[in-house]
């Protein structure tokens, strides 16, 4: 079992290169921006609560957060290949729930991967991706938001999993192809 986080500032291509991991190794993913914008879309109290925060470009509680992360982590059954976390953890709270909630389960997350991407090139590439995703937090006043938070709260974890001993920096430049033989290079290389 890999369980691999996937990990980066907004816009780093955590979400493409997941869709060909998940392709090439049969993992499992969880994409806790994909899970919120679904209660969004189905109207569901969380997803009322969600929608403040995601709008502002600000962090849903962790409290609220972790719930829904296991709750989702335990659809794929107790035997699975591994699960992409894709958006998750993004505080230190959340990295040591996920470590503990995974624990709690016999299990463990075999690699953060991340994605290393300039800020100029991840402001161009959402810009960008607001045109198509019609996606509410992809306008320039959002996206700025989002990449502060990025900076403050999350790029923290960048030392948390490099203390654990499974964080793997991979340069997100290049075209997806590239960067995903790279990504397969760290994966290829975890003991099963
Ligand atoms: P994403 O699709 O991963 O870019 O997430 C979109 C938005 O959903 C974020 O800007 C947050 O508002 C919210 N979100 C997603 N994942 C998390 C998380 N792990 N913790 C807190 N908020 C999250």
């Amino acid at each position: 079992m890999k369980n691999i986080v996937i990990f980066g500032a907004p816009g780093a291509g955590k979400g493409t290169q997941s869709d060909k991991m998940i392709e090439k190794y049969g993992f499992g993913h969880i994409s806790t921006g994909d899970v919120l914008r679904n209660e969004i879309k189905n109207g569901t109290e969380l997803g009322k609560t969600a929608k403040g925060y995601i709008d502002n470009g600000q962090l849903i509680p962790d409290a609220l957060m972790v719930d829904i992360l296991a709750s989702v982590y335990d659809t794929f059954g107790k035997e699975h290949k591994g699960v992409i976390f894709d958006g998750f953890p993004r505080t230190i709270p959340q990295a040591e729930a996920l470590k503990k909630m995974l624990a709690e389960r016999g299990h463990k997350v075999a690699a953060m991967i991340e994605l290393a991407v300039p800020e100029d090139e991840l402001m161009t590439r959402l810009i960008n991706r607001g045109k198509e995703s019609g996606r509410s937090d992809d306008n320039e006043e959002t996206i700025k938001k989002r990449l502060n938070v990025y900076h403050t709260q999350t790029s923290p974890l960048i030392d948390w999993y490099e203390k654990e001993g499974i964080h793997h920096h991979v340069e997100g430049l290049g075209t997806v192809d590239d960067i995903f033989g790279r990504i397969c290079q760290v994966i290829d290389a975890l003991a099963d």
